[in-house]
């Protein structure tokens, strides 16, 4: 006899009792149907795991929560392998997690996967989930399962269990798919209420590229095919906005194959954009007493051994041998500042002193991480570094978040800030750590922020905040981070007289607001799909002539807008009027301007945004106020005093 609690409830417990069984004297008829798995004394087991001897609690996991979730998605895994061997008996299995929202399965199969296949797949799984196959476990020792997988000829799971440490493992199986897996898993199959297979990738085994190339198929299972159609419609949406397939359709930017993976080419459009965000961050640095610097971008090798670089970082960095000496392509803006520093003697007077510097880096990312613009080989950050005397560091911490939080004001980005303090692993006194996260802190408490802190999170020369905003799909994004560094002065060996007349160490924060401009760039095309703010638009006004005969008095309103700085272009192709508004509609231009008889004699124009919304007509000197205005509101929101004028 043993007793255990189950939310709050004592229960006798004979020997051989399953989880299930203390469950279902606990739970109501309904809950206990929504629970698929519990945990007993904090460890997740199976319903049907006997109750453990030393078990003194036992709490339900239902199917609706996070650990519900995975164990559904990981469960629907096994039964998308199941279909998968049914279907094509050659494919074989590796692994099967559950990730965010969904799960996959990496298979080693002759082909890519069809979306046809897909559905044979999708209708397999079906089947299986509507016969409700249980999942049983068994265990067995690492030489049993050898032997297992080696007669079904897994070789990738006789691999992973090479690598197991544990002389006894599990497997499960449902129907006639055995798995090697450590669970827990669903009673049975039939709880899959809501599943669907989403796409098909490449992934090399393990990660490795110089594996074999195996065939991922990603799909994604819900407690309710209510929840599972939400979630559709969000990926759907996701989709559209997409900015991999905006970019080129607004011939912002493109990728070439000739050119290389992760170095991304701006075209026209996107190089305006992206100069006008460039600009706009240019001053209000300067007006925020930044200073603009410049460095190179190949420095010796020697110096990226000064700053450690080359020790921490060197295998992301590109070298390349100039008269016999090895230089290293920058990966980081931050050496060139230190050097700047050095180039005179500081004094406490001088302090603080912000460098700021639109630097280009370039990092080697592997290639199955990049993507589209947020994940690039070669980038632009908004970087600069601040050198000051210790005691100024909680107020220059405080302009950066106020810096941060009037530029996401102007995007009308929500935020979220992430403290993250010292590691394990790490340098500098207790004392400079102490300082340091204190002035953090107290540069968050005072401006009333909300923040969450991650215990051991910060790097190993300082700690540091991160800035993640949130876009109109509620997605995460990082952005901002300010990072305190030890290291830096050190290696570098930075210093300033203070007003003892003595030498002082100062402290170094690096920073960056939106982080690299091309990744900012992906966010926002996504945030607003494609139809960018006016003040960003790269063609703010295009003029559309219903005939020829309005073309005269088009060129004279686009000269008009031309002089107010407006980004104005003229459609005067000989098409059908709804056929050019259609057009400028999908290239997000946010003023239409229609030109037909009447707006000839009366010398206005006929307005529509590019959301089909129409606004009638105005005088062109009316239009230009309204564009102006527009182009001024983000502005106005942040309470900046920024004024956008070309
Ligand atoms: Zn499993
Ligand atoms: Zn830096």
């Amino acid at each position: 006899m043993q007793q255990v609690d189950c939310l709050g409830q004592d229960i006798q417990v004979t020997e051989g009792q399953t989880c299930q069984q203390v469950l279902s004297q606990a739970l109501s008829g309904k809950k206990f149907k929504q629970s698929v798995a519990c945990l007993c004394n904090g460890r997740l087991l199976d319903l049907k795991a006997k109750v453990p001897p030393d078990c003194g609690q036992i709490e339900p996991v239902f199917i609706h929560s996070e650990q519900g979730l995975e164990i559904l998605r990981h469960s629907a895994a096994h039964v998308m392998a199941e279909a998968v061997k049914k279907l094509f008996p050659t494919a074989k299995v590796t692994i099967g997690p559950a990730i965010e929202n969904g799960f996959y399965y990496d298979f080693d199969f002759e082909r890519s996967f069809t979306p046809e296949d897909l559905e044979q797949i999708e209708k397999v799984m079906s089947e299986s989930i509507e016969a409700d196959l249980p999942f049983e476990r068994q265990e067995l020792s690492r030489d049993q399962a050898r032997k297992f997988f080696s007669r079904i000829n897994e070789t990738y799971k006789l691999e992973l269990l090479d690598e197991m440490e544990d002389d006894q493992v599990s497997i499960y199986t449902h129907d006639q798919f055995t798995d090697l897996c450590r669970g827990p898993h669903l009673p049975s199959t039939g709880h899959i209420q809501a599943f669907k297979l989403t796409s098909v990738a490449g992934a090399y085994w393990r990660g490795d590229e110089n594996r074999p190339m195996l065939q991922r198929i990603y799909g994604t299972a819900f407690a309710d095919p209510k929840a599972l159609k939400a979630y559709l419609a969000h990926l759907e949406e996701a989709r559209k906005r997409d900015h991999r397939r905006l970019g080129p359709q607004l011939d912002l930017f493109s990728f070439s194959d000739e050119v290389g993976p992760g170095m991304p080419i701006f075209h026209p459009n996107g190089a305006l954009v992206r100069t006008i965000l460039e600009d706009f961050e240019t001053k209000e640095h300067l007006r925020r007493g930044y200073q603009l610097v410049r460095g190179p971008q190949l420095l010796r090798r020697d110096l990226w051994q000064k700053s450690g670089h080359y020790q921490n970082y060197g295998h992301n960095m590109y070298f390349s041998e100039i008269d016999e000496q090895v230089y290293g392509l920058k990966p980081m803006n931050c050496v060139a500042h230190m050097i700047i520093y050095k180039s005179s003697l500081r004094s406490y007077r001088d302090l603080p002193i912000r460098y700021f510097e639109l630097g280009t880096v370039h990092r080697h990312e592997k290639s199955g991480v990049l993507h589209g613009l947020l994940r690039v080989r070669q980038f632009t950050q908004d970087d600069a570094h601040i050198i000051c005397r210790p005691e100024q560091l909680q107020e220059e911490i405080t302009g950066i978040i106020r810096f941060v939080q009037d530029i996401m004001n102007v995007f009308d980005f929500e935020f979220e800030v992430e403290l993250s303090t010292r590691p394990e692993k790490s340098i500098g006194s207790d004392q400079d750590w102490d300082r340091a996260t204190t002035a953090l802190h107290q540069a968050l408490d005072s401006m009333d922020m909300q923040y969450a802190i991650n215990a051991g999170d910060g790097a190993f020369y300082g700690p540091k905040i991160d800035v993640k905003l949130k876009d109109a799909l509620d997605r995460t994004w990082q952005c901002a981070t300010i990072q305190c560094d030890f290291t830096l002065p050190q290696r570098f060996d930075l210093s300033y007289i203070g007003s003892d007349g003595e030498k002082h160490r100062p402290v170094m924060v690096h920073r960056t607001i939106l982080g690299a401009i091309e990744r900012f760039m992906g966010v926002l095309i996504e945030h607003y799909a494609g139809a960018l703010p006016t003040w960003l638009a790269p063609v703010q006004a295009v003029l559309v002539t219903v005939t020829e005969a309005h073309n005269d008095f088009a060129a004279q309103c686009a000269q008009e807008l031309h002089h107010a700085g407006i980004r104005v272009q003229t459609d005067l192709r000989n098409e059908k009027l709804g056929f050019k508004v259609r057009e400028a509609q999908l290239s997000k231009i946010p003023y239409i301007l229609v030109i037909g008889d009447r707006e000839v004699q009366e010398q206005v124009v006929n307005i529509r945004f590019r959301n089909g919304q129409q606004i009638g007509a105005k005088s062109i000197s009316a239009t230009v106020d309204m564009i102006q205005t527009d182009c001024q509101e983000p502005f106005n929101r942040g309470g900046m005093r920024y004024s956008f004028t070309n």
